[in-house]
């Protein structure tokens, strides 16, 4: 009933399903496994998010890796119920009417959190606006804060006209949303009767917000020059006059600036990002909740299979996934095979390449950006293969799209694929095409380990790491994000360059390959060849240790403790 829900979640990108396009990468599937999550604890929840029926794109790569990309298309209609009311938002002195369609997320015991996605693409509407609601990420500033304008205010007014009246948190999943601030406080300002936005009024508002920010780095922060958010703004008249400047930082809206301003509980993604947030916004008090990843969403059938034999109700309680310590070597080892005997036959397949479901091997799969470091295996070609001699073999799986307009992450994708002509013949390295959630479970769960080498401390958490251990599949990562709070050195996997509970500073790109090399060599490699006992109690415990944590059960429980129901 929207009389009855309670917290209102708005995020620009949610990956709700597979099939549908409606997401790029970690954003988004962090906000769906938080709305699956949610739904399975009965949380009352109501989400919001833009419907991008062109979507995030299909990608495509040369015989070089020369990226281009395709839309990926969607018919909400064919696929969803439209809901009974639209609303309107001015922009740029033109009215733009918007309606939604709502996608159900049922939960484990029934509970529905309707997930409404906002569309522009009506017949009312000029040209021009039909198409905000078209491609996430898309186009100039100007096409980027309209679609914000959308999000935070035609969502909270979807939401008004849809009933839910009674909500206490609005939760913004980034600082995309921000702009929702705005419309609770005009509504706010009505309500008593002003014809401006006071800072008393403003003041009314800020126990209704909850941040999450997920950048830590400044330039990562949403930001638009003031002559756009006048033009965007035009729906308020003169009720911001007065104030606009106060969310502007160096003569520009910030979007983050916004939110922190305004939100009474605002938190970070990890203990470590809460720490790199405090120490950018000295100013506010930044508290952090873990991420996770959703249990039952993110195994494979046949891990799920010895869960199910072996875990009593691990859908509805992941905590107990602790007692994988007590699940037989021989039923993990076996399961975890299957999966990677059909990532093995998914690669064959897709590109003709045979891989061997007897060989160590290693993934690495995220969005292809320069802080991401995919080109740091390949660092020293002569020592990987060296190694890949002496204690493997090793055959390797990558994959990850680049942004379309993000030619530092296409130039890398253009790298690798040259480090892979250069091993070719040597050491087996296949880069998979279109990464997405249905690729990234395959290969989360079929390979042995999980590689990451972000330069810290730009990792906010990283989250396909943490789906990899709930797979039973143990990761190697610099210390950063989520990492430094999972890492038990041999136990639930192994850090690059550094020391567990002391996270990595430096950008050190030899001394960072350097450790990776020797972490293979002389720890991983033949502990997986030579004590496979031993092994599978690393997988064992990825599960018991981080399985039982990492999951959006426990973090949402904490949202609802620290942020939505205090
Ligand atoms: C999980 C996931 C991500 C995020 O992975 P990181 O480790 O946080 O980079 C990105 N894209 C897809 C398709 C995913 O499934």
């Amino acid at each position: 009933m929207p009389a009855n829900t309670k917290i209102a979640y708005f995020s620009m990108e949610i990956a709700l399903a597979d099939a549908l396009p409606t997401y790029s990468g970690g954003l988004g599937v962090l906000a769906g496994d938080t709305i699956r999550s949610a739904a399975d604890g009965g949380v009352p929840m109501v989400a919001v998010s833009l419907v991008h029926r062109k979507g995030y794109f299909r990608q495509r790569l040369d015989g070089v890796g020369n990226q281009s990309e395709e839309p990926w298309a969607w018919e909400p209609e064919r696929a969803l119920a439209e809901a009974p009311q639209r609303v309107t938002v001015n922009m740029s002195g033109r009215d733009v009417v918007l309606r939604a369609w709502r996608h159900d997320v049922q939960g484990q015991g029934g509970h529905v959190v309707p997930v409404l996605l906002l569309d522009a693409d009506l017949p009312d509407n000029a040209d021009e606006d039909r198409h905000l609601t078209d491609h996430l990420y898309g186009g100039d500033d100007r096409y980027r804060l309209r679609q914000e304008v959308v999000l935070g205010i035609g969502g909270v007014r979807m939401l008004r006209a849809l009933g839910y009246a009674g909500l206490r948190r609005f939760h913004m999943n980034e600082g995309h949303a921000a702009l929702l601030v705005l419309e609770l406080g005009h509504e706010e300002m009505l309500r008593r009767g002003e014809t401006s936005v006071s800072r008393e009024v403003a003041q009314a508002v800020k126990p209704l917000c909850v941040f999450t920010t997920h950048t830590p780095v400044p330039a990562g922060h949403d930001q638009f020059p003031l002559r756009l958010m006048r033009e965007a703004l035009s729906c308020y008249g003169h009720a911001y006059d007065e104030r606009a400047i106060e969310f502007c930082l160096d003569g520009k809206l910030n979007m983050t600036y916004l939110a922190l301003d305004n939100s009474h509980y605002v938190n970070g993604v990890a203990k470590r990002h809460g720490e790199v947030s405090r120490q950018m916004f000295a100013q506010y008090k930044v508290d952090s909740i873990t991420n996770g990843v959703h249990a039952g969403f993110w195994t494979v059938p046949p891990i799920q299979a010895l869960f199910d034999a072996h875990i009593t109700a691990w859908r509805a309680d992941n905590a107990s996934l602790r007692y994988a310590l007590g699940i037989p070597r021989q039923a993990l080892w076996s399961a975890h095979q299957q999966a990677k005997e059909e990532l093995v036959r998914y690669v064959a397949d897709r590109t003709g390449v045979a891989l061997f479901a007897n060989v160590f091997t290693l993934g690495f799969a995220r969005r292809a950006t320069p802080y991401k470091r995919p080109d740091l295996l390949f660092h020293d070609l002569s020592r990987l293969l060296a190694l890949h001699r002496a204690a493997g073999p090793i055959q390797i799986l990558y994959a990850g799209k680049a942004h379309p307009r993000d030619e530092g992450g296409k130039e890398l994708i253009r790298r690798v694929f040259g480090h892979i002509a250069a091993l070719r013949g040597q050491l087996q390295v296949v880069w998979l095409e279109d990464y997405d959630m249905a690729l990234a479970r395959r290969m989360v769960a079929g390979v042995d380990l999980w590689l990451n080498t972000p330069q810290p401390p730009l990792e906010a958490s990283g989250t396909s790491g943490m789906k990899a251990a709930m797979n039973g599949v143990p990761q190697l990562s610099l210390l950063d994000g989520w990492w430094v709070e999972g890492c038990i050195d041999g136990v639930t996997g192994w850090p690059i360059n550094g020391h567990v509970g002391k996270p990595a500073m430096a950008d050190d790109r030899a001394s960072d390959a350097e450790s990776l090399y020797n972490q293979l060599e002389n720890v991983i490699l033949p502990l997986y060849y030579r004590d496979r006992d031993r092994w599978i109690d690393v997988m064992k415990h990825a599960i018991a240790l981080n399985g039982s944590f990492f999951n959006t059960e426990r973090m949402v429980d904490q949202y609802v403790r620290k942020a939505y129901f205090v």
